[in-house]
């Protein structure tokens, strides 16, 4: 029996595996697909995430080969990021593969199992445990463990199979509006440059 279950192998349930792995829990990670995607939606890491990478010593890897972003934006709504001083305030450009490989590099150096190839298709739980269905490449086996924690991603198989709906929007569309900043760089931290010279 697992002591915790997660499923997804994204950035989240390997941020979770690695924190539950130093309390010294037992994990297994599930994660459908073969190998770690080397697609990367994300490409950069802002302030709250480099904040809680450096908590855990994860950011030093990161800062060997990346960029400071000059800028970031929600909704293209640009922040100058020239008003801090401090490491954790700036934004990084590094692929999110990169950062789910370095994820999965502390996981597994902290005693979690992952699985992958093996995909989460059902789930029942009582007072004691939960028991997870889990397809993997020599088919279909039971999995137990005191918890499972769905992190896997939008279209979430443990939502669905719990019955828990989608609270947020749909809508595919994220605009802001106005006028983004026009100021011209006023400083070191307003520049692109090597994270490594920082
Ligand atoms: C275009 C785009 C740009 C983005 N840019 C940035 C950015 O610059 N910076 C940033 O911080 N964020 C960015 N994001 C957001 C970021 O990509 C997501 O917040 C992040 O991927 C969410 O991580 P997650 O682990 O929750 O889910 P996911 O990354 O979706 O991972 C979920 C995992 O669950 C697995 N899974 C699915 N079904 C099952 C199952 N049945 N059983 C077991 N596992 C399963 C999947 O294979 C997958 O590996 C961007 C997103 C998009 C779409």
């Amino acid at each position: 029996m697992s002591g915790v279950i997660i499923a997804g192998a994204g950035p989240v349930g390997l941020m979770l595996a690695g924190e539950l792995g130093r309390s010294g829990l037992s994990v297994t990670v599930l994660d459908p697909l073969e190998r770690r995607s080397e697609r990367s939606p994300g490409v950069a890491v802002n302030a709250a995430c480099v904040e809680a990478l450096d908590q855990r010593g994860l950011m030093e890897e990161i800062r060997e080969d990346c960029f400071i972003l000059p800028a970031v934006h929600f909704s293209l709504i640009f922040l100058d990021m020239s008003k801090g001083d401090d490491a954790s305030e700036d934004a990084y450009m590094v692929p999110q593969s990169r950062v789910e490989e370095i994820l999965e590099n502390r996981a597994v150096s902290l005693g979690v199992d992952i699985r992958r190839g093996h995909r989460l298709v059902g789930l029942t739980q009582d007072r004691a445990e939960v028991t997870a269905t889990v397809r993997g490449p020599d088919g279909e086996y039971a999995l137990s463990g005191a918890y499972l924690v769905g992190c896997d991603g939008k279209h979430s198989t443990v939502r669905g199979l719990l019955g828990v709906g989608m609270t947020g929007t749909e809508d595919p569309s994220c605009h802001g509006t106005g006028s983004p900043p026009t100021t011209t760089p006023r400083s070191p931290r307003t520049s692109w440059r090597p994270a490594s010279s920082a």
